[in-house]
């Protein structure tokens, strides 16, 4: 029987940061995941954006969020030898009408998206953008993860220290007491589901109304005028890969079709 205090089921981008959270305090786990070659963290964009583009307010908790975002990568990169964030990307967004304008200058006159967005600019900015657009704003401190690289890598690293159990957890084999959880041959104080979307079919929490939609994202060859420093966002947002003027381009939402 192996014995341990944190049981956690799902190794997404949620489990990986518990897992190192739980590494750094002393802490000992063993996670249990299916290791799919598909999942949301695997294909996901990774983009952050410190600035919620609808409503021009700023993203929940950002300014404590961007203080520990970076060293907390950093430290996860220099563990896996392998470099996975880009971060401090300006992110350029084409403002298409005058009452978006107008809703971007009291944004910035009102101080409310500062240091994020300080000002605006009543120009067609150098790309190929739609005719409409009559100005842009540029977002400081978004970036984005390289997920996939991270997971595969965070994966190897717990098999290798015999912490990842690749299996499909299943909720009725846990047996319950009142110290400990007890699944097949693993003893743990607690169990931990990080399980994502997954978490609409995990019994222990059918109370949640939960809503999943479907993703997907594009590669594109794009033309020489878009920066490879830069996110852009004109209803998708498209970032740089390591490829000269290959971007990704997403994502898209669809509740209805979730194959
Ligand atoms: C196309 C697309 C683009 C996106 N782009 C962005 C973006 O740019 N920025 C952003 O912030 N967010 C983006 N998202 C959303 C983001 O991907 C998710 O919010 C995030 O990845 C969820 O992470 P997670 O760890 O909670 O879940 P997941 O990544 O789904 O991980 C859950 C893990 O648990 C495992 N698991 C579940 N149940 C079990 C079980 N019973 N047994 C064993 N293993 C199990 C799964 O196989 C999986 O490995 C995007 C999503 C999609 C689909």
């Amino acid at each position: 029987m192996k014995d341990t205090e944190n049981l956690i089921v799902g190794l997404g981008i949620a489990g990986l940061n518990l897992c190192h959270q739980l590494e750094k305090a002393g802490r000992s786990f063993v996670v249990i995941d299916n290791c799919p070659s598909n999942s949301a963290s695997l294909i996901a964009g990774g983009v952050y954006n410190p600035i919620g583009l609808k409503r021009k307010i700023k993203s929940w908790n950002i300014d404590q969020l961007t203080e520990v975002l970076a060293p907390t990568y950093r430290e996860i990169e220099e563990l896996l030898g392998i470099r996975f964030l880009n971060d401090d990307l300006p992110i350029l967004k084409p403002i298409s009408s005058a009452q978006e304008l107008t809703e971007w200058t009291s944004a910035i006159s009102e101080d409310r998206i500062a240091p994020y967005v300080t000002e605006l600019s009543c120009e067609m900015p150098n790309g190929p953008f739609q005719p409409n657009v009559v100005g842009s704003v540029i977002i400081r401190h978004g970036g984005f993860l390289n997920m996939s690289d991270a997971i595969h890598s965070y994966r190897q690293r717990l098999m290798h220290k015999g912490l990842l159990w690749k299996h499909s957890f299943q909720h009725f084999d846990l047996v319950e007491d009142r110290e400990k959880v007890v699944y097949n041959d693993i003893s743990a104080d607690r169990i931990i589901f990080c399980d994502g979307r997954y978490i609409a079919s995990n019994p222990f929490f059918s109370w949640i109304p939960m809503k999943p939609t479907k993703g997907q994202m594009l590669t594109v060859r794009v033309t020489p005028f878009l920066s490879p420093e830069r996110i852009y966002n004109q209803q998708f947002y498209m970032f740089p890969t390591s490829e000269k003027d290959v971007f990704r381009l997403g994502a898209t939402y669809d509740w209805n079709d979730l194959n």
